[in-house]
């Protein structure tokens, strides 16, 4: 009993700090700064924003929780850009780390909201946490939105969330072309029932289908709804170093890939050997 008492406390003790390290990254400024051609980061040290620049006015993917949203702005300026240019708001998934504000920034710019089919019950709920923002164009998968010669592709990429989005584009950067890749989130969150979840039936099949999709695009440039996802601070200082190709990383991208599934299947085993226990 107090062996595992003992483990139990640690556990706790583990989590918290993780949860701590999570929350203090969230919210804590980070240098805006162009990752390629058109494509600048504007988000905090873990929760990204991406902007677009076009010369009919920016896209926004990402609008971070509430408080976060004068950070956002001070980056958006400090780049040269003007908040007041926001056209289009787009979201890696409803969850409040990447669309709590989307409400605040579309009143504050009148930018128009798309958001993908499958998120937008999410995206409008007034529920706590949710920012019942009204959504102008739904997207479905495949879709494209268009800006001042800028072109994004919404993949449906579910399972985090019924809607959840990775977003690609191609970048032109000088004389080349790189793939982007904005992934949604391929993660199984704590909490999550993977077998028999009566909500969320077919959880699991999105999750593979997610990992079909992800396999499927081509990626130069790893990006993601989380800096964490694709190493934002270990690249941004190899960047500030003089790698001028810092964020091209196609076999991180592919290595991330295949660890996130193999971690989604094996989570997805124990809960087949184990129904109704949620993921840690
Ligand atoms: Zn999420
Ligand atoms: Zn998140």
């Amino acid at each position: 009993m107090r062996r595992e008492m003992r483990i139990l406390l640690s556990l706790l003790a583990g989590a918290a700090a993780l949860l701590a390290q999570g929350s203090a990254d969230w919210h804590a400024a980070f240098p805006a700064f162009k990752v390629a051609g058109n494509l600048y980061y504007v988000g905090t040290a873990d929760l990204a924003v991406y902007l677009i620049n076009t010369p009919q006015g920016n896209i926004l993917i990402n609008s971070d929780f509430e408080e976060d949203v004068p950070t956002i702005k001070k980056s958006i300026e400090q780049l040269g850009f003007k908040y007041a240019d926001t056209k289009i708001i787009l979201i890696s998934h409803a969850h409040g780390d990447h669309d709590a504000a989307t409400g605040i920034i579309k009143k504050d710019t009148g930018a128009k909201l798309m958001i993908m089919d499958a998120d937008v019950a999410e995206e409008q709920s007034t529920a706590k946490g949710r920012p019942g923002a009204k959504v102008d164009r739904i997207l479905h998968d495949g879709d494209t939105v268009e800006l001042g010669g800028s072109k994004l592709v919404a993949h449906l990429t579910p399972g985090h969330t019924k809607g959840c989005t990775t977003w690609t584009m191609q970048v032109r950067d000088g004389a080349r072309t790189l793939n982007a890749v904005i992934v949604g989130s391929p993660n199984v969150n704590p909490g999550y029932i993977l077998v028999g979840n009566k909500d969320y039936p077919g959880i699991a099949d999105d999750y593979v289908k997610t990992f079909a999709v992800l396999k499927s695009l081509p990626c130069d440039l790893f990006l993601g709804a989380h800096g964490a996802y694709f190493g934002l601070k270990a690249k941004y200082a190899k960047m500030k170093a003089g790698d001028a190709n810092a964020f091209i990383d196609p076999d991180g991208y592919k290595a991330y890939v295949a660890e996130r599934e193999s971690t989604f299947r094996k989570e997805w085993d124990r809960q087949k050997q184990n129904p109704g226990t949620p993921a840690k």
